[in-house]
């Protein structure tokens, strides 16, 4: 399946041919169709998946299929992101791939002054992306007119509810023209959600595509267990011993976020912070060092990092296990995307044991846990409670923290910058060499069986399409048989492993 055969203009099956896409991702080859019919829609993909491309394209098509109107025009399409990173991005594509058209964009976000979105604003927006916040502050102003969208899209829907964002939306939706096509898009199917998609989509086509923390198939996931005061040393080690040149590391405190680059940064490693904390500046430019590649760490939390697009990233390092097992899923995301390998590795110590639990719960496997030699661990060395910022304590167990967590947050700023959306460097990179002495202390927690990956959503079940174009099957017996229970912990040899999948069968190429 071609771009073209998908019935796709010349102009748009340029642009991205020049962005080196050949084959659409299976949430193009079935998105873009149903948003061309001009029906509604619900997809479940989440980023990494190409969902971007998936309704962009299509619409940049429908408003070419119109001619676009002498002057200022009003604003035809409105896409809501839940952070200005994600909104960014989503402008930056639908600039990218629309760069042969005469089709125009704006993005507007918190953050930073309202004054040149109001300026840009004056002038024809065909696409406007926002975040809800910033866009009800142009309402507030009357600098917006939203009168003739007729299409809207919500992305990250899951995302907005989770930040909080349910009551702006509402408030953006009873703007709109009753009549319109909507697009939603999430990469979970709460009760909630699926109560907002019954307000607005009528009769949507439904489309999921795999979801990483079901199948992670190019994932490569490992945990080194460590002592807790010895991470910041054993990263480093990592990083060095390996030439680990970009990496994104996950804290779960801007605090800790910040402290830890600093450190990293004395040790001649150089690194940035980015969170909700640091000006929309501050955080657009460590981006960009590190797409670029100047960056070799970039310390994000949760919050911050979601929408952060850089395809091939090679690791992702879990410098402290997040509260929520949704958030490991969203955080390992980050590498082996768009069919790329990418390493996770989880720098865990006593403390975080349950958390580990409950993340492999989710993900329905078991996390490799090695020692790195020089690092060994204490496995009974007392737990002592998490910290969470501004939350206080939190004894090991689950629910979200402070990052963000309600109301407005993460909005940023006016027209963003140009350039390729794939600047990774994913290559070469070198596999650690951990001893598997070790492993976790006896009275490991529950849960993680061998289960191979089967669908979070109820919406659609078999076979699901990675975004690669490969196919995987729910769970299986291999040759007849039951897949086999994994090893015990400590006494395997080090797995380089593509990780799930193989045991039971699931992968299929
Ligand atoms: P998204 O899920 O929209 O954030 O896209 C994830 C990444 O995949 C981005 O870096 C896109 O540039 C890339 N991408 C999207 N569609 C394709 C495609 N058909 N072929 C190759 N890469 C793609």
């Amino acid at each position: 399946m071609s771009f073209s055969a998908l019935g796709l203009a010349d102009e748009l099956v340029r642009a991205v041919t020049e962005l080196g896409y050949t084959i659409p991702t299976p949430i193009q080859e079935q998105g873009i169709p149903a948003v061309l019919a001009g029906g509604d829609l619900m997809a479940g993909a989440q980023t990494g998946t190409g969902k971007t491309a998936g309704f962009v394209l299509p619409i940049l098509q429908r408003l070419m299929s119109v001619p676009i109107p002498e002057g200022r025009g009003k604003i035809r399409v409105l896409v809501l992101v839940p952070t200005r990173e994600l909104a960014a991005q989503v402008e930056e594509s639908v600039r990218s791939y629309g760069k042969y058209t005469k089709v125009t964009s704006l993005v507007v976000f918190g953050g930073v002054s309202i004054n040149p979105q109001i300026h840009a604003m004056r002038k024809r927006v065909d696409i406007l992306v926002a975040t809800p916040g910033r866009l009800l502050d142009h309402v507030g102003q009357k600098t917006v007119d939203l009168s003739g969208v007729e299409t809207l899209v919500l992305d990250e829907a899951d995302r907005m509810l989770d930040m909080g964002f349910i009551r702006d939306i509402r408030k953006v939706l009873a703007l709109l023209p009753k009549k319109r096509q909507n697009l939603l898009f999430s990469a979970t199917f709460s009760d909630e959600i699926k109560e907002l998609a019954d307000g607005i989509l009528s009769n949507p086509a439904l489309i999921e595509v795999a979801r990483r923390n079901a199948t992670a198939e190019l994932i490569s996931q490992k945990v080194y267990n460590v002592d807790r005061d010895q991470k910041r040393q054993l990263l480093a080690h990592l990083i060095k011993e390996h030439s680990w040149h970009q990496v994104l590391v996950f804290t779960r405190t801007k605090h800790g976020a910040n402290r830890l680059a600093e450190q990293l940064d004395k040790e001649g490693i150089t690194s940035m912070a980015i969170h909700g904390n640091k000006s929309q500046g501050a955080r657009t430019r460590a981006l960009s060092e590190f797409k670029s590649g100047t960056l070799q760490v970039l310390v994000a939390t949760d919050i911050a990092a979601r929408g952060i697009d850089i395809s091939e990233l090679p690791h992702v390092v879990n410098y402290e296990l997040p509260n929520v097992p949704e958030d490991y899923v969203h955080r390992i995301g980050r590498t082996g995307r768009a069919g790329s390998e990418g390493e996770a590795i989880s720098l865990v110590c006593v403390d975080e044991l349950r958390l580990l639990a409950d993340i492999e719960r989710k993900i329905k496997r078991e996390i490799p846990a090695e020692t790195v030699p020089g690092f060994d661990w204490d496995p009974k060395a007392k737990p002592e409670p998490i910290l969470n910022g501004r939350n206080g304590p939190r004894p090991g167990g689950s629910g979200r923290q402070g990052q963000g967590g309600g109301g407005r947050q993460g909005q940023g700023a006016g027209r963003t910058g140009q350039g390729d959306r794939k600047q990774g460097q994913g290559h070469g990179a070198a596999k650690p060499q951990g001893q598997n002495h070790g492993g976790r202390p006896a009275g490991k927690p529950a849960g993680a069986k061998p289960a191979a990956a089967r669908p979070v959503s109820s919406m659609q079940s078999g076979n699901k399409a990675e975004p690669n174009g490969n196919v995987v099957a729910p769970p299986r017996e291999v040759n007849g048989n039951v897949a086999p229970p994994r090893q015990q912990r400590g006494s395997r040899t080090a797995v380089p492993a593509l990780l799930g999948g193989h045991r039971s069968g699931g992968r299929h190429q």
